[in-house]
């Protein structure tokens, strides 16, 4: 592409592109260029989920220099063995875009670029509402609105909390599966629970009558101007001691966190006052804990009357499935409705060069098969509670797969929960330009499908977009079928002399 763009120069380089490899992936430049596309999918059943996909173009040496001194100096304990090691910054992987493809990748350089992407993001709330009269969608990626090294920092204390839990409660995974009471707490510290800071910790964790549902006040942490490094502070079992889960945050690092909190209000309170609803994209696994966290604090926040916030579960991960059990649980307690988009996850190579490099498991499944299955585990487990929930369930799932067997067996699953394709609790989601045989006949057919529509101007789309070209050379290998269906249409049409057949749609998408 480089090459091409140097011997035709800019604006036939820019031509060439739109007439290929950027006009089938990529809607238009902005939100005005985007409108016949989605008007166009909208006239054939389908709704559009909208993605502001410009990257900055930083070769390898610039995003490593990017990451490293963008790291906090104290993040992570140097010594620390075993899984924890996973939250750590290192310097091989300081690229995040290693070996990954058909995701975005945001590094960060300073306040003023979080701000502009914050912009960019209210940009497209603006666009949903308007272009597609508030029936699509928006896709946001956490890492765009802040240091990432932050997420980091949070994911590693959530691990440590869950450590914690498992130390003094037994058994595994988040606070909230222990069914623990504050009483039970009580009981652990023993003399210790008198002391007024062990005392003033127990007060603080959030409860109901079920249980303790977080060890921290999450809201406070989020909303009021809770200092990180005091809030994260546990009692010792042992000696009743207070102690630190996070290293000491500088007051500067402390506002950055802030910023990041504040810029995601932001976009979803606007999203919301204009009836758009929000997904947050998942990434790498050692930033997922904080965003899931924080995504699920959101949702509480905004989604107690309807569907705002949506979350985003990895399948390919092995803890998925208990996450998504976790979760649903602390909706139901929490009382607000539960968005969620399941893939299968987009950083499997990574993941694992990561995970053997570093010395920690991996976290991802053994196999496709493996993957698949774990979807359909979550796919079948969220479907089933549904019926649980009566006329106006409080579940919403997009199934964002390209593949034909998980989109056929959620149909097969919708019709033995009784779910209708119109009742909006189950959509589809597809890429632009990908799988239109799944995309298209899924929305004519009543169910609510959805396309992922990137867009943004040539120049700054491309690096993601040559990153995608990778892919889609694997990806191509795979679609023979969707080949062969193009194939036989170009070849009716040349029969029957409509080679510019341009087909109206006159559907409308539920
Ligand atoms: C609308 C939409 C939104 C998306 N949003 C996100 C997002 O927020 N975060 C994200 O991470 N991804 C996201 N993705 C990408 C997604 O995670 C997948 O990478 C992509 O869709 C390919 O999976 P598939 O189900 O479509 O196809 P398939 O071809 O059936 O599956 C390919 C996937 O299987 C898994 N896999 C492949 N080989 C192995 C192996 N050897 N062992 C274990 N697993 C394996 C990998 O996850 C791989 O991507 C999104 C995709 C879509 C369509």
């Amino acid at each position: 592409m480089k090459r091409l763009r140097q011997v035709v120069g800019q604006r036939l380089f820019e031509a060439i592109m739109k007439a290929t490899f950027y006009g089938q992936f990529v809607a238009g430049e902005d939100q005005n260029k985007i409108r016949p596309t989605i008007d166009r999918l909208r006239s054939f059943g389908v709704k559009s989920i909208l993605d502001y996909s410009v990257e900055e173009d930083l070769s390898q040496e610039e995003a490593e220099k990017r990451e490293v001194s963008a790291s906090i100096s104290a993040c992570g304990d140097a010594a620390e063995e075993g899984q924890l090691r996973q939250y750590h910054v290192e310097q091989r992987f300081a690229d995040r875009r290693y070996k990954v493809t058909s995701a975005r990748t945001y590094f960060y350089l300073n306040k003023t670029s979080c701000e502009k992407n914050m912009e960019h993001f209210l940009r497209s709330i603006e666009a949903v509402a308007g272009i597609t009269k508030s029936t699509g969608l928006m896709a946001i990626k956490l890492t765009a609105l802040g240091r990432p090294q932050l997420l980091l920092q949070l994911s590693e204390v959530i691990m440590r909390a869950r450590n914690y839990m498992q130390q003094i409660a037994g058994g595994t995974g988040n606070v909230l599966t222990h069914h623990k009471t504050i009483e039970d707490f009580q009981r652990y510290f023993g003399d210790h629970g008198n002391k007024p800071e062990v005392q003033e910790f127990m007060r603080k964790i959030t409860s109901d009558k079920e249980g303790i549902v977080h060890l921290f006040p999450w809201s406070n942490i989020l909303d009021k101007d809770m200092n990180l490094s005091d809030s994260f502070r546990v009692p010792d079992p042992k000696t009743g001691q207070m102690r630190r889960l996070i290293s000491q945050i500088s007051p500067k690092e402390e506002e950055m966190f802030r910023n990041m909190l504040r810029r995601l209000n932001h976009i979803i309170m606007l999203a919301k006052d204009a009836d758009v609803r929000v997904m947050v994209d998942a990434e790498q696994t050692y930033f997922q804990p904080a965003i899931s966290r924080i995504c699920l604090e959101m949702m509480r926040r905004y989604n107690k009357d309807k569907f705002v916030v949506f979350n985003t579960y990895q399948t390919y991960l092995r803890s998925t499935y208990q996450e998504i059990l976790t979760d649903l649980e602390q909706a139901q307690r929490q009382n607000f409705y539960w968005g969620a988009k399941l893939v299968r996850g987009a950083y499997l190579e990574q993941e694992r060069a990561r995970a053997a490099a570093m010395g920690y498991e991996d976290p991802t499944c053994e196999s496709v098969a493996a993957t698949t299955s774990s979807f359909h585990r979550c796919l079948a487990e969220i479907l089933g509670r549904v019926q649980t929930q009566g006329k106006e369930p409080r579940l919403g799932i997009m199934v964002a797969s390209h593949n034909e067997d998980t989109v056929r067996y959620a149909i097969q699953l919708m019709k033995e929960h009784g779910i209708g394709p119109g009742d909006k609790v189950v959509c589809f989601g597809q890429l632009l330009g990908m799988c239109d045989h799944i995309t298209f006949p899924l929305g004519q057919a009543g169910y609510s499908a959805y396309k992922y529509v990137p867009y943004g101007p040539v120049e700054e789309v491309l690096p993601y977009l040559s990153r995608r070209a990778n892919e889609n050379r694997g990806f191509l290998a795979k679609i023979k079928k969707e080949k062969g269906l193009l194939l036989k249409e170009i070849g009716r049409r040349l029969v029957s002399g409509q080679l510019f057949y341009k087909p109206e749609g006159r559907y409308t998408p539920v």
